[in-house]
Order: C-alpha cells, then sequence, then structure tokens
C-alpha cells in the first residue's frame, strides 16, 4: 500500500513538474551569447547577443544543477518572484588560460555562451565565478524579456543532423552532438563512420555501456575547405570550419577552437547537453572543459582512449588524474582548498569526496602496495602535481590515456550525471 502510495505521488509530482515546465517554458532555447575578458586576476562579462533556438535538449525535470561543479555557474531566475528556474555550472578556456603566464600582464577576450530552456515571462540571468575561497561571486547579471526583438529567431547555420544512437525522447536522455572539423566535402562518409566508431567506443565504456539505452547521439556534418587542423608548431595552418588548432597555451597536444559562436549554430541543429568536435587528423590530442566542448583527434591509434577520457572533463567534470605530463600546470589547484572536481582531493575536505567510500582499514594518504593490491584511497600525485594533490586508485581513465576503465569514484560521478539527465 505503501509502495503504491509513493508511486502515485510520484507519477503526480511528475506531472505537475511537467505542466511546471510547459508553463514555465516556450518550445526551443535560450542562448546568450557573451564576451569574457580576463587577466590572471580580473575579469568582465560583456554582452554579445540573444538567440531562440530551435531545440531545448535538456530534462525537463532536473532544471536545478545540483552537483555544484565548475569554475561558473548561471541562475535564471523569475525577475517578479526571483524564483529559481534554471541553473548550470561550467567552464571555460578563458579559465584556463587565466593559468597562463601570459595572463599576469595581458587581457584576452573568449566568445561563451549559456543556454537554458525558453522562458515565457522576464527573467534575470545571474553569471557568477568561484573567487579563490572557492565561494560564487556575481560576475554579471542580465534581465531577459522573451518578447525583446533583439532575441534573434533565426537559425543562421541550416544543416541536417543525423541521428546515429537513437533512444529517445530529448528531455530523458542524455544527448552528444558531435561536429565535424577538418573533414571536406569528399571526406563527409568517413565523418559518418568516424562519428559512429568513437560512438561505439564510448557506449562500449563502462560505465556508459550499461547506460546506453539513455544516451542518443547526433552527427552535425560541417563541411571544412580544407582536411585536417592548425599545427602552428609545424607552420601548418588550414581552411576548416571551426578553425581548430594544436599548441594552445603552448602546449602541442592541447588542441581547441575559440569559434564559439560557430560551434553553438552548428550545434543549434539538434537538441544537445554536450558538444563534441571530432578533428580529421592522425595527431594525437584533445580537450575537455566541463559543460563547454569535446574535441578529440579522430586518427591516432590512442583517439578512442582519449575520446572516452576527454568526456570525462566535459560531461562530468573530472580531473586530470596524472601529474607528470609537461602541462604547466603548477599551482593550478591551491593546496589549502578542497577543489570542485569530484576524483580528486587536497584531503582538506576529504568528507566531502568519496572518503566515505574508502574501506577503514585503509590508510590515508594510501600508498602504492607492492603486491599490486588496488584499494580505493587517497593516492598523492593529481592534477598536475606530485604532492598535495591525491587521487582514488593508483590508475583511472583519467590519469593514464591507455587505462580503459574509470576508477569508482570517476564511474560513480559519471553516473549520477547520467541519471540527471534521464529524468
Ligand atoms: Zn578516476
Amino acid at each position: 500500500m505503501k509502495i503504491i502510495a509513493i508511486i502515485i505521488i510520484t507519477i503526480l509530482s511528475l506531472n505537475i513538474n511537467a505542466q511546471d515546465f510547459t508553463s514555465t517554458f516556450e518550445k526551443g532555447s535560450l542562448r546568450i551569447d557573451y564576451i569574457h575578458s580576463a587577466t590572471h586576476n580580473d575579469e568582465i562579462i560583456s554582452l554579445d547577443e540573444f538567440y531562440h533556438e530551435p531545440f531545448w535538449g535538456g530534462s525537463e525535470v532536473n532544471l536545478i544543477d545540483t552537483f555544484n561543479y565548475g569554475y561558473y555557474k548561471f541562475e535564471m531566475t523569475d525577475s517578479l518572484s526571483g524564483k529559481l528556474l534554471y541553473s548550470r555550472g561550467y567552464s571555460t578556456l578563458c579559465a584556463e588560460w587565466t593559468h597562463t603566464p601570459e595572463a599576469i600582464s595581458n587581457w584576452r577576450s573568449f566568445s561563451e555562451s549559456i543556454i537554458m530552456p525558453f522562458p515565457r515571462k522576464s527573467v534575470i540571468v545571474n553569471i557568477y565565478k568561484r573567487n579563490k575561497k572557492q565561494d560564487w561571486v556575481k560576475l554579471s547579471s542580465i534581465l531577459v524579456n522573451p518578447n525583446n526583438y533583439m532575441i534573434n529567431p533565426i537559425q543562421k547555420t541550416k544543416i541536417k543532423a543525423f541521428k546515429i544512437h537513437d533512444s529517445g525522447s530529448p528531455s530523458k536522455k542524455l544527448d552528444i552532438v558531435i561536429l565535424a572539423e577538418g573533414y571536406t566535402e569528399m571526406e563527409m562518409q568517413k565523418f559518418m563512420k568516424d562519428a559512429q566508431r568513437f560512438t561505439d567506443t564510448l557506449l562500449s565504456w563502462s560505465p556508459f555501456n550499461s547506460h546506453s539505452h539513455n544516451i542518443n547521439v547526433w552527427a552535425v556534418p560541417t563541411v571544412s575547405k580544407e582536411s585536417g587542423t592548425d599545427i602552428p608548431g609545424d607552420g601548418i595552418y588550414k581552411n576548416t570550419y571551426f578553425d581548430s588548432h594544436f599548441y594552445t597555451f603552448n602546449v602541442e597536444r592541447y588542441i581547441n577552437t575559440v569559434k564559439n559562436v560557430t560551434i553553438r549554430d552548428a550545434a543549434a541543429n539538434a537538441p544537445y547537453d554536450q558538444i563534441y568536435i571530432l578533428v580529421n587528423t592522425d595527431k594525437y590530442g584533445g580537450a575537455g572543459i566541463y559543460n563547454f566542448y569535446s574535441i578529440c583527434t579522430a586518427d591516432d591509434p590512442y583517439s578512442g582512449f582519449v575520446f572516452c577520457h576527454e568526456f570525462g572533463h566535459a560531461f562530468a567534470g573530472l580531473a586530470d588524474e596524472y601529474y607528470s605530463s609537461g602541462v604547466s600546470g603548477e599551482n593550478y589547484y591551491d593546496l589549502s582548498k578542497e577543489p570542485w572536481e569530484p576524483n580528486i582531493t587536497t584531503l582538506v575536505n576529504f568528507d566531502s569526496k568519496w572518503k566515505s567510500s574508502i574501506n577503514k582499514n585503509t590508510k590515508i594518504p594510501t600508498e602504492i602496495d607492492p603486491n599490486g593490491e588496488n584499494p580505493l584511497g587517497a593516492y598523492e600525485g593529481g592534477g598536475y602535481v606530485e604532492k598535495g594533490v591525491y587521487r582514488p586508485q593508483v590508475d583511472c581513465s583519467m590519469k593514464s590515456i591507455l587505462h580503459d576503465e574509470f576508477c569508482p569514484v570517476c564511474t560513480k560521478a559519471i553516473e549520477e550525471l547520467l541519471n540527471y539527465y534521464s529524468k
């Protein structure tokens, strides 16, 4: 009887939530583009444009971000009642740039976008960043009247999206849109095959394999004039759709693109929660930034591993668990604070992480067992430094590219997000 009552209450509350969604939001999404300018110590956000895009790929029930990951977050509230309608955490390439030596004495600007369901009434969208104490500080406050004629309803770049893994309604699935980069018209069949190959890889990888029925994957065949990508260190520059390049922040394998508007315009051809840019080259490289995008090269022998690793960053906010890499990550994490990423700890507030999952006989910090035992613990080394940052197990896909398994802590973080998107 109790079970039936709980089921009825659950169904009723879901119905109320669904009604709430359609009474609060219109079809499609509100996209706000802005320019993010920063130095190591300062940053400002300046508005660029508003769009009413055709699809909303996110949940219609889970609208408030409960994870608290990311260096930034935005909140949409009703402008009259102040009720919180939608929120989401994210990170940016700009935030990474502020850790480079160049940022100590220079400003640089990056285009960024935030996307939310399209509101029926006026809303306030606040953008926050974490300060050095990890507290949220408001960076910008934007009043949006949905009837404002400056909200552009025209989709600028119409490209047919192909659904290459179909599990059902986007509102109850994680939707990944794969964009083609450095594929010419003649190479579009290759792109479709590559997109399918990486989809199959991701969906065979634990824990995605047991949630494949909750994932949709779309492919958008964006055509480049030339094949490949820029390799500035070798003097190679190609005319490609997203103008991607290796050598981001002087790290050879770090491939990125700063053409945010072009990326968002292309992605708008499908309902999406995550953007993946697939680059047509056999050179090793990739990047993944939380709720921003993932990017990976298609034809390196390790590309399948890189594809899943980068998605760990972009989808679940996972940190790199490695510490000997040539990445200029010294002082990337403040050792006197607990980082927000779920899979590393400074032990400053280990209770907020995976401490309760550790066997009480396992010592913290945990030494590597010479006999090859690999219990869950806190192993020193991670987040680009050998000392002061700890990881959950000896190895994980977030540590070694050749390790084809996420550790239990990363697995749990991924599963929690998969469940969040699947409601
Ligand atoms: Zn891990």
